[in-house]
């Protein structure tokens, strides 16, 4: 099995979705519905009419050119005050109820009106431009499950059943840690042999993208308190992201510290999974993620393992982007006896998707990130993948970067 896929299973088992909230309409996009919604009441609530025109008795309109008294007007949101005998019609606007007595309407454009009567101009079919009751959701139809992701037109559906208030699941609140004396705050003048906390602003958008609620602490110097403070800090929050601090070096403590709080180590450095999380551990119920430094493994890693864990964490039942195949446009060699993960940018072409590398794949290439847009997956036991191939990709970004070339 893939290694991410590995990793990710591992602790998508561990983490669980948070709980659930009311919260007005609006604030419900993009969150996970946690309650069936029933209709209150049938949709449309009255049969009515789908034309501007007259609302007639079909019967009355058999003969050629058959002329109606027209004795009144039926405006949307009115009703009809004077029954429809025989021999007569009435004046009705697009959406406005249709009266008891009447079982057609005729557009407009096929009348003619002469002095209060109306001429029907084209032949009339029962209940023709006649909208049911009910047609579209009966009332007590389940609308929408729990579990489903509320889009815009999710927000239409519930506004229209009158909805101003849904249970759905909790947003996440994550913290996210920058470890490194190397480091400097975004706004300080550059200096030399520092780096920018980038890790900080990176991991905050992602977290914001899948919908949760980012918490930047400020940097953890290389020490045995600073970590401590900070870590402490973070594990307040609904999960802690640490970015570096997590190789062998003589200045690392992300780990030591994370194990003298009492963290449950669950996927360990050195166990054979590099690609996933330097570590993964539960604090409790709250999920600790060691990422590493390096920009590009920060996303990736964030990409591949955290954010399903968080879509998780948040009731989504979908929690990895699309997958599907792509012919790869060039060569990509490898060593035989692992996978490789190639950063690469998918097009679509005639309908078909390629994938073109997204340069030079060492992990300090942060370029990379900005052409990519999806990882091609290719397979142990072979040193090249010739171009012209089929191989298996996945998203990294949104659908909306896949565009025809
Ligand atoms: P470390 O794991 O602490 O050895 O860091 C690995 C690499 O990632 C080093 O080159 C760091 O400068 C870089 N790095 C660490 N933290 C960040 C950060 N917050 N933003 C950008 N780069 C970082
Ligand atoms: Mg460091």
């Amino acid at each position: 099995m893939p290694i991410f896929e590995e990793s990710r299973q591992i602790i998508l088992d561990q983490v669980t979705p948070l709980g659930v909230e009311r919260v007005d309409l609006l604030s419900a996009l993009g969150r996970v519905l946690a309650e069936d919604v029933i209709a209150p009441w049938d949709m449309p609530r009255y049969d009515h009419s789908a034309m501007d025109g007259f609302a007639v008795r079909s019967a009355d309109c058999a003969g050629e050119g058959a002329a109606l008294r027209i004795i009144g007007c039926i405006a949307a949101g009115g009703s009809a005050s004077t029954p429809v005998v025989t021999g007569c019609a009435v004046r009705i606007m697009t959406g406005a109820p249709v009266p008891g007595d009447c079982d057609a309407v005729v557009p407009l454009e096929q009348t003619e009106q002469v002095e209060g009567s109306v001429k029907i101009l084209a032949p009339v079919q029962l209940w023709q431009h006649v909208r049911f009751q009910g047609e579209d959701v009966p009332i007590g139809d389940k609308v929408l499950m729990a579990g489903a992701v509320i889009q815009s037109p999710e927000i239409g559906m519930l506004a229209f059943f009158g909805k101003a208030v849904v249970q759905v699941y909790r947003k996440a609140r994550v913290a996210v840690l920058s470890t490194g004396d190397e480091l400097m705050e975004l706004g300080e003048p550059p200096l030399v042999g520092r780096i920018i906390n980038s890790n900080a602003f990176y991991l905050a958008a992602a977290i914001r993208e899948v919908g949760a609620e980012p918490i930047i602490l400020s940097i953890a110097r290389d020490n045995r308190d600073s970590h401590r403070e900070k870590i402490l800090e973070g594990l307040k929050a609904d999960a802690l992201i640490t970015s570096a601090g997590v190789s062998t070096g003589d200045w690392d403590f992300v780990l030591d510290v994370l194990s003298e709080l009492g963290v449950r180590p669950i996927v360990a450095k050195g166990d054979g999974r590099a690609g996933g999380p330097k570590a993964f551990g539960m604090m409790g119920e709250t999920p600790v993620f060691s990422l590493p430094g390096k920009p590009v493994s920060t996303m990736i890693t964030f990409e591949e393992i955290v954010r399903p864990a968080l879509l998780k964490m948040m009731g989504h039942h979908r929690v990895t982007r699309p997958r599907f195949k792509a012919t790869l446009r060039e060569d990509a060699s490898k060593k035989p006896d692992k996978i490789k993960y190639l950063r690469v940018r998918i097009e679509l072409e005639n309908g078909r998707y390629f994938a073109s590398t997204a340069g030079d794949q060492s992990t300090s290439m942060l370029r990379t990130m900005i052409r990519a847009n999806a990882i091609a997956v290719l397979p142990k036991g072979r040193s090249v993948v010739a171009a012209g191939e089929e191989v298996d990709v996945h998203l990294i970004r949104g659908d909306a970067a896949m565009l025809e070339k």
